[in-house]
């Protein structure tokens, strides 16, 4: 905005910083300037606000103050990781050439500066900006017309931080699903598409942003997708659909956009078949708590329990598998077999883990290298990877037949770059600096010229030595020292007193006075200009031909990072089974019969998290078995579980879950023993779950999620609903938890588990077939209640919520107050609408056509029975007969 008033000249500064300030508009820009980043005008404000830094001012712009802050550039990362955090980008605008350059174009030019890097939640790579075990993903959705009619979804899924790059497409309906598996750092969402996608972003706590026609338009795709890898077609990359292109054409576009200087490195996209993972959509995750808890935190989620992993990325990888369990039965038995090889051998295990343990975070260090973004440690970090995957390679060796997981990754790992392991380790130096820039990281010995300059070097410091004692001695002042610092380099520094005797004494050397301070004076010599000069020019000799040393190292890198980051692979893959195998052992898990029926049947399980709680306060965890289906049957059972509150019904229905969860992840489970045909869905749902922060009421929350499991729960799927219903009015309720079950029984015919404390809908156990009371057990000792988290089959006698909430420490007048409430209500009840409604109200399924209308032999044989025609004894064996075909 430029104001015709304006009193003030613009500085050549200010206006080359308007001008890339105004190309970044979205971005808090980092303007270099010597040792720091500065902001500036509203930049600094919100700077200063989200960082707690001093906001001071700097000349001024059209004639008002220009507000300013800046960042130290050694501490940027830590700056950048903060306001990243809160939510900003940040434009990286660096000097692109040495500042003598522009004194030397003289006037008023100022040094040429550019933005090399705009940082995003999901472009980082720096250690310092992620979590070391979680993975950094950057998602673009685009919508592309379906081969089949309709729209569809693509997802480009690619983690800036290791280069690993996948695709895949989906329907409306479950984008949000897909979305909350990925659990991305960052959404690309077109412009066009921003609000009607807004509710499924909004399952994830992804930074949205709104990415321009010219980056999605799939007629562009293929070509910038291509160009990309430099390849003819995307073609190259199997047949891809037209959302899934677009979709990863726009991720490629906006690296493209954001990495000005230096391109990450990607693999080449691998494609995700639709179907292959678990449904599962945000708010069954949430309520799982499979990766992390309600509250937000990793520990005391599924995966924390599960964990054993040694390595980052082995714990980057199994979050994703727990994340995205599969649903293909061979998949799932090949990690299967992987795990039982590494428990049927603990020694091996333990080898491998202890290998393990030596293997830095090699897919970073090598993508950061590649990426030109590493440092000294960041080659270290890749020859320790390499020598432990040499070691791994021959302690895993035989371990499995051929085309069994670990058989392949043992091909992998024999495959690495062993000499390039061994070159970096006669390269680099024991200790390492963080930044090549400070140099020293290069092993003496590596490189003779590299030797000889820094001996000259080192020989100069020596040469300051004894220029220092003969000084001393020349001028017989004893406590003469030569010191350096960065503004003066060298110099002679006596105390105040000597300092006329140096300048006036007739020495040979001449002392020439370059600074007095309080209590000292500095002098320097021509002798000590001409040696300090050689240790600069050898210094920065040794540094360039250290920094020539790294740039060939890198390059090897950067040839070679295909087979780094396959390596990287192999060791996550390895240290992910290996830690399983470990939990399996530890904990007692057994690894699932897996199949494709519709079967579920878990003997003597456990909810690992609550046990893991119970184990450390010393309490034991009661298994229990659950059984949701009947040999051969073509539909679930429907278990509806009874019983107190606190009797253990919330973690029963959970540990169902969490075992198919884990079985089709890839690991054992925790339980005697398990059966369990794939399940492509999972539901979970918890009644009356505070969910005020969307502003929407409890109740409805509720209702439109059982709405979204009564309209798509399908024959394959689980699903578990705990206390539906509760939100409103008893009658309402009820009627609601009755609908919802007769439903789930006669439409969606999948394996259900429904917990309520509605008592009456027991009886509904005489009408539907599949479905079986079960109820938590508990045992009256002394007029206390006492629970002994048993699940038998059966119905709960009484609710037992006052003696609950004498337990929870109700003040005895209201407990007795409740009693006597209750014996009234009880009373009146036996009169009740609801026992005799079971039986008379027909059944849902009345109402509505059967499933699959096949000949009724019921029906028919009904139909054959004329009754004016039956004698009393021909009717009663007519019943019998009825009876036999129901
Ligand atoms: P409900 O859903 O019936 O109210 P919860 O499942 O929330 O009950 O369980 C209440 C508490 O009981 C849990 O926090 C846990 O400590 C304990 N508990 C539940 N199931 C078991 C079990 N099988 N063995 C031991 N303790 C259990």
């Amino acid at each position: 905005e430029v104001r015709d008033t304006a009193p003030a000249r613009v500085t050549p500064m200010m206006e080359q910083y308007v001008e890339i300030k105004t190309a970044n508009p979205d971005s808090l820009l980092f303007y270099r300037m010597g040792d720091f980043y500065e902001l500036f005008f509203e930049d600094a404000e919100i700077a200063s606000r989200t960082l707690g830094i001093t906001l001071t001012k700097r000349g001024k712009h059209l004639g008002e103050d220009i507000p300013m802050c800046g960042v130290p550039v050694e501490r940027a990362d830590d700056y950048l990781q903060r306001l990243i955090a809160a939510g900003h980008r940040v434009a990286v605008c660096e000097q692109t050439e040495d500042p003598k350059e522009a004194k030397k174009r003289g006037g008023k030019s100022v040094v040429r500066r550019d933005v090399v890097r705009l940082v995003t939640p999901g472009t980082l790579t720096e250690d310092a900006l992620l979590e070391p075990r979680r993975a950094n993903l950057l998602v673009a959705v685009a919508r592309a017309r379906a081969e089949t009619g309709g729209f569809a979804f693509g997802l480009a899924h690619v983690d800036v931080s290791t280069g690993a790059f996948a695709v895949g497409e989906t329907a409306a309906e479950t984008l949000g699903a897909a979305l909350a598996r990925l659990d991305p750092a960052e959404i690309l969402v077109p412009e066009a598409l921003l609000a009607e996608l807004q509710p499924a972003t909004a399952e994830t706590r992804a930074a949205v942003t709104p990415v321009a026609r010219d980056l999605t338009d799939p007629a562009r795709a293929d070509a910038r997708l291509a160009g990309h890898f430099g390849v003819a077609t995307a073609d190259a990359f199997g047949a891809l659909t037209r959302a899934e292109l677009a979709a990863a054409a726009t991720v490629v576009g906006y690296l493209e956009r954001t990495q000005l200087a230096s391109r990450p490195p990607l693999a080449r996209p691998v494609r995700e078949g639709r179907g292959a993972t678990m449904e599962i959509d945000a708010a069954t995750r949430a309520n799982l708590e499979l990766t992390r808890t309600l509250g937000g935190d990793r520990e005391g989620s599924l995966l924390s329990v599960i964990d054993a992993c040694v390595t980052a990325g082995g714990s980057r990888l199994l979050a994703s598998r727990l994340a995205g369990p599969l649903t293909d039965v061979a998949a799932i038995a090949r990690r299967h077999d992987a795990v039982e090889a590494f428990v049927e051998a603990p020694d091996r295990r333990r080898a491998v883990r202890a290998a393990l343990r030596a293997a830095p975070d090699l897919a970073r260090a090598a993508q950061r290298i590649a990426f030109g973004r590493g440092g000294p440690r960041d080659l270290a970090a890749i020859r320790d990877a390499l020598k432990a995957a040499e070691q791994l390679a021959a302690r895993i060796d035989g371990l499995a037949e051929e085309g069994a997981e670990i058989a392949g990754v043992a091909s992998t790992l024999a495959r690495a770059d062993h000499a390039l392991a061994r070159d970096l380790e006669a390269a680099l130096a024991d200790d390492l600096p963080l930044l090549k820039r400070d140099g020293g990281f290069v092993r003496p010995g590596a490189s003779r010229e590299l030797d000889e300059a820094r001996s000259l070097r080192d020989e100069s410091r020596k040469v300051i030595a004894q220029l220092q004692a003969g000084y001393a001695d020349a001028t017989d002042v004893r406590t003469l020292r030569i010191k350096h610092n960065n503004v003066l380099g060298y110099f002679i520094e006596v105390p105040q007193q000597h300092g006329e005797r140096l300048l006036k004494a007739p020495h040979a050397e001449t002392f020439v006075h370059r600074q007095t301070m309080a209590g000292a004076m500095r002098f320097t010599t021509t002798e000590l200009g001409d040696l300090e000069r050689r240790i600069g020019e050898a210094g920065d000799t040794a540094l360039k031909l250290e920094l020539e040393l790294f740039e060939t190292l890198a390059a090897r890198v950067s040839a070679g990072w295909d087979g780094l980051a396959a390596c990287a692979g192999a060791l996550a893959v390895l240290d992910v089974t290996a830690g399983l195998a470990e939990v399996a052992v530890d904990c007692g898990h057994a690894r699932p019969h897996m199949d494709a029926s519709l079967d579920f049947r878990l003997e003597s399980a456990r909810h690992p998290v609550v046990e893991r709680a119970l184990k450390s306060a010393g309490k034991p965890f009661v298994p229990n078995d659950v059984a949701l289906s009947e040999p051969e049957a073509d539909a679930g059972l429907v278990q509806l579980v009874t019983g107190p509150n606190m009797g253990g019904k919330s973690t029963y229905l959970r540990q169902a879950a969490l075992c198919a969860v884990l079985a089709q992840a890839g690991a054992f489970v925790p339980a005697k023993a398990a059966h369990i045909g794939v399940v492509d869905r999972l539901y979970s749902r918890v009644g009356a779950a505070d969910d005020l922060a969307r502003g929407r009421s409890t109740f409805m929350v509720e209702m439109v999620e059982t709405a979204a499991i009564l309209n798509t729960a399908g024959p394959r799927s689980l699903v578990i609903l705990d206390e539906i219903g509760r939100g409103t009015a008893t009658f309402d309720g009820l009627s609601i938890a009755w609908a919802a079950i007769e439903h789930l029984h006669e439409v969606n015919r999948c394996r259900s588990l429904f917990a309520t404390h509605f008592h009456e809908l027991t009886a509904l156990a005489r009408r539907l077939s599949r479905l079986r009371n079960a109820t938590v057990r508990v045992k009256e000792w002394k007029g206390e209640v006492v629970f002994l988290h048993e699940v038998a089959p059966g119905v709960a006698d009484r609710s037992y919520g006052i003696q609950v909430a004498k337990l929870a420490g109700l003040p005895p007048s209201v407990v007795r107050r409740a009693k006597a409430v209750l014996d009234e209500l009880e009373a009146a009840d036996r009169a009740s609408p609801v026992e005799r409604m079971i039986d008379d109200l027909p059944l849902f399924a009345a109402t509505r056509p059967k499933p699959e209308a096949g000949p009724d032999p019921l029906a028919e044989a009904l139909d054959a029975i004329d009754p004016d025609e039956l004698t009393p004894k021909g009717a009663l064996e007519a019943l019998y007969r009825l009876k036999a075909l129901r």
